[in-house]
């Protein structure tokens, strides 16, 4: 059987020239190995224009390891963050805070409303104590995409600091140091720079990184001790993901061929409008409003069908080569279908045809 196409936020389709470059071993203390490392390191900072001002810190294990080890890094054990809420991602960050031992204030919103900058404007103004917003940029629960250079603009002008989880959006969506100050943004390799997974990286602000020491209440997930470590020995602490650096490079490179971030994000953008286009042609009505869609993962509506059952609609579609993903709201049934990997609006076609003769069978079969 052929794989299928992902159709998922991460893990997601790369391409063969990224699988291939998992096809060679190597060592970790090696100097070919850790000029990769390097190169993964500097054309990262390039992504966001943050070369010269921020570091970029690579850290093992998946996009959550990051989150969690810049959050227990950077925000000192007295300090206090705030976090707009809009999603599970989210949750998971106020999740982190409080078994972290960092105080906490959240704002709080409906599964389908983007955060909005005049309320954390409030929030910063009500309570000094606050030393950190962490915002989600794209919360992929549902696929808002939130207003991070509206709401850096107000951390700015309050003097706090700013910690965004970018992970289903770097690389795609406009961040840009220069112009959106924060101390961190977070990613992983595979997400939208379509590596495979495996790895995640934070760009830190250099004076932010050179006050953290001894923050971490973890050895494993301390980026200032991952940072030190690896300035002085051009090496990771513990054991690298080998393959995974190797092909989240080649993945890099193949991303700067296509044109980068503009290229990138135009490609998913022409992606999310065939698939919500042509799944309202099937009646499929997606769940967030046009303005606050981010064109990353998009949330559907089930088919309103009697003998409608996510997981036998989902086996159907992957018969026919495309997997899908579960819906993630509370109270509404749905499911989510990504628009990001290593496809483009052919592949998305297809996987709305695979969906169109899917439902036929169901109307046909109620
Ligand atoms: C994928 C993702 C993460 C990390 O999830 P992992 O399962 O740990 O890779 C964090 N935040 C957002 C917004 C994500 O989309």
């Amino acid at each position: 059987m052929t794989a299928p196409i992902l159709l998922t936020p991460g893990p997601l389709t790369t391409s063969l020239a990224t699988k291939q470059s998992m096809l060679r071993d190597w060592g970790s203390w090696d100097a070919d190995f850790n000029r990769i490392t390097a190169r993964v390191r500097e054309r990262l900072l390039g992504v966001v224009h943050a070369t010269g001002t921020h570091e970029c810190v690579p850290m093992q294990g998946s996009g959550t390891f990051s989150v969690e080890a810049a959050l227990g890094t950077l925000v000192p054990r007295g300090g206090h963050v705030l976090v707009p809420q809009n999603g599970a991602y989210c949750q998971r960050i106020a999740r982190i805070c409080r078994i972290l031992g960092r105080s906490l204030t959240t704002v709080d919103y409906a599964e389908d409303a983007a955060v909005q900058a005049a309320d954390v404007d409030r929030a910063l103004a009500a309570n000094p104590a606050i030393t950190h917003v962490a915002l989600v940029h794209c919360e992929t629960s549902a696929g808002i995409l939130n207003p991070l250079a509206a709401i850096a603009e107000v951390v700015a002008r309050h003097r706090r600091s700013l910690i965004i989880d970018a992970m289903s959006s770097f690389g795609a969506l406009e961040i840009d140091a220069r112009t959106m100050p924060f101390e961190a943004v977070i990613a992983a390799s595979g997400k939208c720079l379509e590596g495979p997974p495996g790895m995640g990286f934070v760009i830190a602000r250099r004076e932010a990184l050179q006050r953290a020491e001894g923050n971490s209440h973890s050895l494993a997930l301390d980026l200032h001790d991952q940072w030190v470590y690896m300035q002085k020995t051009t090496q990771w602490r513990y054991t690298p993901p080998t393959h995974v650096v190797a092909a989240f490079d080649s993945a890099i490179e193949q991303y700067l061929a296509e044109g980068g971030r503009s290229a990138r994000g135009g490609r998913y953008a022409d992606n999310c409008r065939t698939l919500i286009e042509g799944m309202a042609r099937l009646g499929l009505k997606s769940f967030l409003p046009p303005a606050i869609q981010a064109p990353i993962i998009v949330t559907f509506h089930a088919p309103v069908t009697p003998n409608y059952q996510f997981k036998a609609f989902y086996d159907a579609v992957k018969a026919r080569g495309y997997l899908l993903y579960p819906g993630k709201l509370t109270t509404l049934e749905t499911f989510r279908v990504g628009c990001m990997g290593q496809l483009g609006p052919r592949g998305i076609q297809g996987a709305v045809d695979a969906v169109a003769e899917v439902l036929a069978e169901l109307h046909a079969a109620a």
